[in-house]
């Protein structure tokens, strides 16, 4: 062995040796051993995701990320991701201690996610679903305008299809970075989910887990037909601290959590994560079953636009003459002016005196009614119908 190939060899031995800082860094989930939140028991990872990431000590629910959740509550091999690509911009060109566009692309390459959510369609126990999932790690859950997008696309899609909408909702709120355009998110979803749940009459559960809080507590959290929570979740709109300070008041111990709130009437149920899709899929099933159901209706404007192929079938039948059916509409307008100017009228034929005539005619109220009223011998209009 020549003396450069033993260093070469020492080298090599000693980046093999060497702890993977980088890897570390690049996802501080994948260590072995992390700690209750709530009794600071340690816990091995691998049994703690397991045990769907609730302590074993306490029984606390710790944060989960998106990924697993809809890993946990649909079927294996039903999940159909929806705008995946849709990624944020940078509106305000934002600057605090760093760059928006700085944050944003360290958020994406530490959790895989272009935004705070996760949307598509999937099973759930065989029931189709339309799920959102917003994800803590991604700056927070904020919700920005990519956020918003994504939860109004969802629920548009769940209208147009007859779908149920689950959201599962983990935020600190609305997006700071994006101001206004984040904000205006509350309003353009729960403009959307109005048409779902009050013309389309479908059914919509919010899933509130820990930290709820914000703007989304102020729009789409708050507004489920039924509202599931899991035990001991954060949910409230400001914080304890800004509260307090406003109102000169000590706030009870166990206020904003879950079980607060469920006392106080807010929401409807609190479901520990184990029962979730158990109690997810017999709501459903329940729904699906209630009698007296009151078939919805999309109002005229908010049905969905057309799709591409018809488009285009519209367009060859405006630009095609050969068609039988555009020469038979051809064909039944001639008949029309011709019995109406009382003259024969082909379309290449007609002058603006003549049309202008067979508009007079039909535009004259008593020259209608004639014309409703002619015998049937006379004129013969749609005669492929009668
Ligand atoms: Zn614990």
């Amino acid at each position: 062995m020549s003396i450069l190939s033993w260093l070469e060899n020492q080298r090599k031995l000693k980046l093999l040796n060497a702890p993977n800082y980088s890897q570390q860094e690049s996802d501080g989930s994948q260590g072995l051993w992390t700690r209750c939140d709530h009794c600071g028991v340690i816990l091995y990872i691998k049994h703690l995701k397991e045990n769907q990431r609730v302590c074993f000590g306490c029984g606390y629910h710790l944060q989960m990320s998106s990924t697993e959740r809809i890993d946990y509550l649909i079927d294996t091999g039903t999940w159909r991701p929806f705008d995946e690509t849709v990624s944020p911009c940078d509106p305000l060109e934002f600057k605090d201690q760093k760059p928006y566009t700085e944050r944003l692309k360290d958020a994406q390459e530490r959790t895989g996610l272009q935004d705070a959510v996760q949307t598509g369609t999937g099973l759930l126990d065989g029931i189709p679903v339309a799920l959102g999932v917003m994800d803590f790690t991604f700056m927070g859950g904020s919700m920005g305008s990519v956020v918003g997008e994504k939860i109004t696309r969802l629920i548009e899609y769940a209208t147009q299809e007859g779908l149920p909408v689950i959201l599962v909702c983990a935020s600190g709120g609305a997006r700071m970075q994006e101001g206004i355009l984040s904000l205006m998110q509350m309003a353009k979803i729960s403009a959307a989910l109005h048409v779902h749940q009050n013309c389309a009459k479908l059914l919509y559960i919010s899933v509130l887990t820990s930290p709820t809080t914000g703007g989304v507590t102020a729009s789409f959290a708050m507004l489920g037909d039924l509202i599931f929570a899991e035990p001991k979740a954060l949910i409230g709109f400001a914080g304890r601290r800004v509260i307090e300070q406003t109102l000169q008041e000590q706030l009870p111990d166990d206020f904003q959590t879950a079980e607060y709130l469920l006392h106080h009437g807010l929401l409807d149920l609190i479901v520990p994560r184990s029962f979730l899709k158990q109690a997810l899929s017999e709501t459903l099933t329940l729904y699906k079953e209630a009698p007296l159901k009151v078939q919805g209706q999309i109002p005229y404007g908010q049905r969905g636009p057309l799709t591409k192929i018809r488009e285009e079938q519209l367009r060859r039948f405006i630009q095609s003459p050969k068609n039988p059916n555009y020469k038979h509409l051809v064909t039944e307008f001639e008949e029309l002016l011709s019995a109406l100017t009382g003259e024969k009228t082909s379309i290449d034929s007609l002058t603006s005196d003549n049309l202008q005539k067979a508009f007079d005619l039909a535009c004259n109220t008593q020259t209608r009614l004639d014309w409703l009223q002619v015998n049937e011998n006379k004129i013969s209009i749609r005669p492929v119908f009668k």
